[in-house]
């Protein structure tokens, strides 16, 4: 007979359960191995929210995320109708003790909750007795500051120990990111370049077409930096700079990853991008068209207050300050509203020393790209085999990764009901995040540098063109 459990979802009325926890939940089912279906036999959805709601409305909407993956069969059936909803308000004991009471065997308790609300529901569970395998999966952002990070964290220590706690950043369990960790240390030629004696520099940049999206209560609150980079596309760089981990299990890619970023820091060495000596650049989005979407001013959008000067784009250089990678620059970039995004992980290659009769194909670096959407690898390079004999081609090499059925956040409930945290943030490297953009955050505050703008659907400010 399958084992109890339960996945209790505080916030189960909200954005990221309806769109990306209950859908990750049915892809399990769909893609799946044996051990993911195990996970699930016995296991209670019980979500939670302050606002009343039927039962048979919440079952309704697990039902609908799992059709919209593919999900049925026996086992998608079970957990539908096992399915609970209790209303109440887990920061009051009360509220969180009736929560408890309608769990079963093992507790997983997942905090799709606005971050303030993640840290009043802490202080309340530290004092209830609760299974003996809890298992607690938390939302980003982590914390505002490197400060409070430590203090939530210390504050989750005292309900579970640090390896039962989920930091969730499904960047991690992003194909682009895995892919990159498998194809680096699997791959003879890619190992032994990738290092700053042959790359001259790192691009991580996640750009999307897609604007506020109503989010403004959240958003104008945090920005591209928050939003973005400080959180998913420094577990992104921690996994491009990493050494190799001696296994990857949870001690070991951890430390690998919490290494790296020990080791990153704001880029020290002057100028990287052309229009400024600052190591950082920071704009925001004006009226214009993305695709067939026309959007207003960012500062005009529902909810957003122009006077906390939020950037809808966010541009940063970092050193990871290795024997390996001292002196080459990361660079970190994330926009909303932008025209044709790219969204990828780029190394371009230094030129060679020696080129035969000194022709340098100039402008043609060798580039390794492992894009996010689709999932793919690109490798670039000067080839032979122009008309003329010795003329010189740019040539690309292509491949898409294969698509999993399971989605990123049916990874992150993978590791979070199997209790293995390899793929989640650890304590220490929250707090990391927030100690390397914290010098920056600190210069935007002093203003000294500019808000830009750029119209929505541009690829950036014309000032950041070179
Ligand atoms: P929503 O605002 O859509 O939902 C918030 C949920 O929390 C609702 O169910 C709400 O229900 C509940 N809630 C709000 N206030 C309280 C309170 N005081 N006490 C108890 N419950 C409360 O947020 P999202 O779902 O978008 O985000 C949830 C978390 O996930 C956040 O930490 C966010 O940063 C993170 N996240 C979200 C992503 C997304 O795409 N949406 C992506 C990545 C992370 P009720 O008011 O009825 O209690």
């Amino acid at each position: 007979m399958a084992s109890e459990s339960t996945l209790l979802i505080l916030g189960a009325s909200g954005d990221l359960t309806k769109r990306l926890l209950l859908p990750g939940l049915g892809s399990l089912i769909t893609g799946g191995d044996e051990a993911d279906l195990r996970l699930l036999d016995g296991l209670t959805i019980l979500g939670s929210a302050r606002s009343e709601r039927a039962r048979d409305d919440w079952q309704g909407e697990i039902r609908e995320a799992f059709e919209g993956v593919g999900a049925k069969g026996d086992l998608a059936r079970a957990l539908i109708e096992g399915a609970d909803y209790v209303a109440a308000d887990p920061t009051e004991p009360d509220g969180l003790k009736r929560l408890l009471d309608a769990a079963k065997g093992d507790l997983v308790v997942y905090f799709a909750l606005p971050p303030a609300v993640i840290t009043k529901v802490a202080d309340v569970l530290a004092d209830v007795d609760l299974p003996e395998r809890t298992v607690l999966a938390i939302e980003k952002p982590f914390g505002g500051d490197a400060e409070s990070a430590a203090a939530l964290n210390e504050q989750l220590r005292r309900i579970v120990p640090e390896d039962r706690i989920h930091r969730v950043d499904h960047f991690l369990n992003h194909r682009a990111a895995l892919g990159m960790l498998a194809t680096r240390f699997n791959n003879r030629i890619l190992e032994r370049a990738w290092n700053a004696d042959d790359v001259e520099r790192v691009e991580i940049v996640y750009d999307e077409t897609l604007g506020l999206e109503g989010r403004a209560s959240y958003y104008d609150t945090a920005g591209a930096l928050r939003d973005m980079l400080q959180s998913h596309l420094l577990q992104v760089l921690a996994i491009a700079a990493t050494e190799a981990p001696v296994s990857l299990d949870a001690t070991n890619l951890r430390d690998a990853l919490a290494t790296a970023l020990r080791a990153t820091r704001v880029w020290p060495h002057g100028k990287v991008f052309p229009n400024t000596d600052q190591p950082s650049r920071r704009a925001r989005y004006t009226a214009g068209t993305v695709g067939d979407k026309q959007l207003p001013d960012y500062v005009d959008e529902e909810g957003v207050d122009p006077d906390r000067g939020t950037e809808t784009l966010a541009e940063i250089a970092l050193e990871v300050n290795t024997a390996r990678w001292a002196g080459v620059p990361f660079v970190l970039r994330s926009g909303k509203a932008i025209g044709n995004p790219r969204d990828e992980i780029a190394l371009t290659f230094r030129p060679l020393r020696f080129v035969p009769g000194g022709q340098t194909g100039e402008g043609r670096r060798e580039r390794v790209v492992l894009g996010f959407k689709p999932p793919r690898i690109e490798v670039a390079f000067t080839s032979g085999g122009g008309d003329m004999p010795f003329e010189l081609e740019a040539a690309t090499l292509e491949g898409t990764l294969p698509k999993s059925p399971v989605t990123e956040y049916g990874e992150v409930l993978r590791g979070v009901l199997g209790d293995d945290p390899t793929l989640s943030v650890r304590g220490d490297v929250a707090e990391q995040c927030w100690r390397i953009v914290q010098p920056i955050l600190d210069a935007w505050q002093r203003g000294e540098v500019p808000l830009d703008e750029y119209p929505a659907g541009s690829a950036g400010p014309d000032s950041w063109q070179s």
